[in-house]
């Protein structure tokens, strides 16, 4: 199908018409609405819910581009910053921003960070920034926008970063170091406090990423849960992400990017004085700003404030607990690591797990498949809580499923013997006929059922860039219209 198919429409068409089009065009979605999507979305309960909305419609059209113009928005979000930092123990030094989104946070961060070095630290010109790879791929985003130098450290056996090998790649160009709080890929904490003491040694920034647990792990700290030291209380850290469109329960679009101090957050700012159109200020990344999503996280924080957070944590936790519990009960699988609060993954060292994860979506549960070793992601949150029984009824019949059927883990390791042998006698066009065969497995208007055979092939390619060209295609392919799901409204 091309591009082509899709033409600008010539008629008006009534407001029914299209809302009640694009009910139909939903459903094929994930059903979040019955715990069936365990990432993505967040959902703290009916009437919190309904208040977002109406929050949130309430300032649509606002513009926070220009809060002058708009002054309760400014209020809004100056507000939201500011209740954020005192969630994280920030002091009356510390400073913050709202954004888009954790990715424009730690962007944010990098640049005040090499724009505060470059001003500190002239004689570095090569600045580099120390991360564990367990890190989430937004900075490695943001160091290749900004043209900064990463140092990945690798995790240990228990997926966090190592104190000492990121002491090893310190050098004299480091400028900044990067630990999470917790990590996505198995929920666990990185040694906050010892890498704090790491960048005070040694006159560094120190971005600490708790984009996922800002908003959970204050809340389980109040209700008794042992966590270590993670936010502003530990001295050497200068900055902070928490996402509140994550377990802030806000609507998309808000997360806050907290400093220790003025100067650092003043290097993230962005200002041109000769534009005909007027002077140009503007705190972050985006332009235009939606008032929704600020509006929004206004209302949900002061709806919910700690005592409703507390509330929503501890449940979800109990949740969790449950779930994993239920999980080890299951022979073939183990949890990966020591997760601290509500998100977590699981593996098998005796069945394929992404297998376990194609029969998983036949039931139309959606799981986050990730690697190194192959695991399944769950982020949990109180909208899960009536479905974790069956939750686990489906995934103890699913890795039953899996267990017995010994054809298709053959016909996968056919694909993987062929990708091995199509690297080796076609090395100009496999890739191409790869993301061919990938393509076939995920087009359709339905989320794919059955990607285990990819992401297996995926696993098995020698070379990385191979994967990195075949997810340019398939973002190729994402980013073009289906004309099967578009016919019916034109
Ligand atoms: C979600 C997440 C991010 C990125 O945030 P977006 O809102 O998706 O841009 C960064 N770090 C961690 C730990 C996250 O969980």
């Amino acid at each position: 199908m091309s591009n082509r198919e899709i033409i600008f429409p010539k008629s008006k068409k009534n407001p029914k018409e299209i809302l009640q089009t694009m009910q139909d065009i939903r459903a094929n979605d994930g059903n979040w609405q019955e715990g069936r999507v365990w990432s993505l979305v967040y959902y703290p309960g009916e009437e919190a819910y309904k208040l977002l909305q109406d929050a949130f419609n309430l300032f649509f059209s606002e513009n926070a581009l220009n809060p002058t113009t708009f002054p309760s928005l400014r209020k809004f979000e100056n507000e939201v910053a500011a209740m954020t930092t005192h969630l994280l123990n920030g002091d009356e030094n510390c400073v913050a921003s709202m954004t888009s989104g954790g990715t424009e946070s730690i962007m944010s961060a990098l640049k005040s960070a090499r724009d505060y070095a470059a001003e500190k630290f002239p004689h570095i010109t090569n600045p580099e920034v120390v991360i564990p790879n367990s890190a989430h791929p937004a900075f490695m985003k943001a160091a290749h926008y900004l043209k900064l130098k990463l140092v990945v450290v690798p995790v240990e056996k228990d997926f966090r970063v190592s104190v000492e090998k990121m002491k090893f790649s310190i050098n004299k160009n480091t400028i900044l170091l990067v630990a999470s709080a917790p990590s996505y890929p198995q929920g666990v904490m990185d040694p906050i406090e010892e890498i704090g003491n790491l960048a005070l040694d040694n006159k560094l920034l120190f971005h600490v990423d708790s984009c996922i647990g800002g908003f959970m792990l204050p809340f389980l700290e109040k209700l008794g849960e042992k966590i270590p030291k993670f936010d502003f209380r530990v001295k050497g850290v200068t900055s902070m992400s928490a996402d509140v469109h994550k377990y802030g329960y806000s609507s998309k679009g808000g997360s806050v990017i907290v400093y220790r101090n003025k100067e650092l957050r003043r290097k993230q700012f962005y200002v041109y004085s000769e534009w005909p159109g007027g002077i140009y200020g503007s705190p972050a990344i985006l332009g235009t700003r939606s008032g929704g999503s600020i509006a929004a996280a206004w209302a949900m924080i002061n709806h919910l404030g700690e005592e409703g957070y507390i509330n929503l944590a501890k449940e979800t936790l109990n949740a969790t607990h449950k779930l994993m519990e239920g999980i080890r009960q299951i022979p073939e699988l183990f949890i990966l690591g020591n997760p601290i609060m509500t998100i977590f993954s699981f593996g098998s060292d005796e069945i394929d797990i992404y297998a376990v994860g194609d029969e998983m979506a036949i039931k139309g549960w959606y799981l986050d498949r990730q690697q190194y070793p192959a695991n399944l992601h769950l982020s949990v949150h109180y909208g899960h809580i009536p479905y974790i029984d069956k939750f686990l009824e489906d995934l103890t019949q699913c890795v039953a499923i899996v267990k017995k059927s010994k054809i298709r883990s053959v016909s996968r390791q056919f694909i993987r013997f062929m990708v091995r042998g199509m690297a080796k006698t076609l090395p100009e066009n496999w890739v191409s006929k790869i993301a061919a065969f990938g393509n076939s497995i995920s087009s359709g208007s339905t989320i794919p059922k059955r990607s285990a055979a990819m992401y297996g092939m995926m696993g098995e390619l020698p070379n990385r860039n191979d994967v990195h060209e075949l997810v340019l295609d398939f973002l190729d392919k994402l980013q073009t219209p289906d004309f099967k799901n578009s016919q019916d409204i034109h």
